[in-house]
């Protein structure tokens, strides 16, 4: 899909578009936007790569003495997006940060996750590709517009609940979604309550990530259109499923081949796709920082709620951190099972990128499949066969991406700077943080 300036122009003639969005991802991982109204005279600045913005505001990016700069606009990310046409339409475009003297900048994650993948055409791939499963919960809202914990459908894992508010509000987003040019390969409810899963279809990793970010935008402007506030926090409620952002991946090279795929390799996977499934594994541990970024990301990633808790892979079986989906030929994939949603996804996939070519390059071996169900085994067995934890909180996960070069090389010095700083005073933060188990468990007790 190649959209040239002439159709942004006609769109916006055609479609009365008044209001456009200039969309860009911080270091967290939050979309921002600036809006500007769609004159032509604006068009053309932004067309002209001459959009400025004060970047010194944005957490991470920039200090106050250089904090101007561009946003270079890609034309194949144009969207119009389907709501609030009191006053006009509202379109947008994704864009890459640019310094003053016309070289990319080093604090955008979209940018940083471009240079993987320049480093990825180097190794003589075309193509690596994300199918993501985003799953989400949704909250009531009180009567002051202010979310609260309650959820307003009792449905589990693929329930149909045709009456009910969430599941209307679910088929709305998936019809906003597919207006929005998105194929939809499955939407349904998750195993929690009030938790649901859409899950669209694999595209190359920018695209794909873009359209998450898209995505998250959609489904929380319509979960506010019909009362609900939708959150993508890993685990908003003790006690039962968080939410995952399972990732599926897969290769290929110039001629359009699956290198994941080898019909006569073990299990129909090729070389390639072992080595780079024990780059993955190599560096589970260190990555698990920046798939897995808040201090609440840790309470999803323990035994009991269907998310990995160890560092093993399988075919079949769903526990471990990696499976290999029973698809092949051109669907052959890994699917990582640790992200979550609050990872910024620009980041998590130039992370995964390079650890799994880490594994090509370093013709890396994985150890045996587990497919045995791990989380019955004793921390015995599990040392036999050599399967290690997963960081169990923030602290320890970012304590190892300080020591693992090649995630850090992925993040860039700049991004990893400033991330490895805002987790520290975020895990500062929570520590003194004196909560309502402690209140509960020690008040009476002592
Ligand atoms: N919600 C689970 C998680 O945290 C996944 C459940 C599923 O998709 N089977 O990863
Ligand atoms: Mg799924
Ligand atoms: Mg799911
Ligand atoms: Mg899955």
């Amino acid at each position: 899909m190649t959209i040239t300036a002439e159709d942004i122009r006609r769109d916006i003639r055609e479609k009365n578009v008044t209001f456009l969005r200039l969309m860009f991802t911080d270091i967290a991982g939050t979309l921002k936007n600036v809006e500007v109204p769609a004159t032509d005279e604006q068009l053309d600045k932004i067309l002209d790569n001459k959009m400025m913005f004060d970047g010194s505001s944005i957490e991470g990016f920039v200090r106050i003495n250089e904090s101007d700069m561009y946003l270079y606009p890609d034309l194949d990310t144009w969207i119009v997006f389907p709501w609030g046409a009191e006053n006009g339409k509202v379109a947008g475009l994704i864009c890459d940060v640019y310094n003053p003297d016309g070289t990319p900048f080093a604090g955008d994650p979209r940018g940083n996750l471009k240079r993987a993948l320049h480093k990825m055409e180097d190794h003589g791939f075309s193509s690596f590709n994300l199918g993501p499963e985003p799953e989400f919960f949704l909250f009531k809202l009180d009567e002051n517009g202010v979310p609260t914990l309650e959820v307003n459908d009792q449905g589990g894992y693929f329930d149909l609940a045709p009456t009910d508010l969430a599941d209307n509000t679910r088929r709305e987003i998936v019809n906003v979604l597919t207006q929005l040019g998105f194929e939809v390969e499955a939407s349904h409810h998750e195993v929690a309550v009030g938790q649901h899963e859409i899950d669209f279809k694999y595209a190359n990793v920018l695209e794909a990530c873009d359209n998450i970010q898209i995505f998250k935008l959609v489904v929380k402007t319509i979960a506010r259109e019909h009362g609900l506030h939708a959150t993508f926090m890993a685990k908003p409620k003790y006690g039962i499923n968080g939410s995952g952002m399972h990732c599926n991946m897969s290769l290929f090279d110039k001629e359009g081949n699956n290198v994941f795929y080898d019909p006569k390799g073990e299990m129909e996977l090729s070389t390639t796709a072992y080595e780079f499934l024990a780059g993955l594994l190599k560096h589970a541990y260190s990555f698990t920082a920046i798939m897995n970024p808040t201090v609440n990301s840790y309470k999803r990633l323990v035994p009991g709620y269907e998310a990995p808790v160890y560092v093993a892979w399988a075919g079949r079986n769903r526990s471990p951190l990696i499976r290999v989906p029973a698809s092949r030929g051109k669907s052959t994939r890994l699917e990582l099972r640790s992200v979550d949603p609050t990872a910024n996804p620009y980041l998590a996939l130039a992370v995964l990128l390079d650890s799994g070519l880490d594994g090509i390059t370093n013709k890396l071996t994985p150890p045996a499949p587990v497919e045995s169900n791990i989380y019955v085994m004793t921390d015995e067995e599990r040392k036999a066969v050599g399967i290690t934890d997963l960081p169990s909180t923030l602290r320890n996960a970012v304590k190892a991406l300080q020591e693992d070069e090649v995630v850090k090389d992925a993040m860039g010095e700049h991004i990893y700077t400033n991330f490895v700083e805002a987790k520290r005073i975020e895990w500062a933060s929570y520590a003194q943080y004196v909560s309502q188990w402690e209140i509960d468990n020690y008040l009476e007790l002592y």
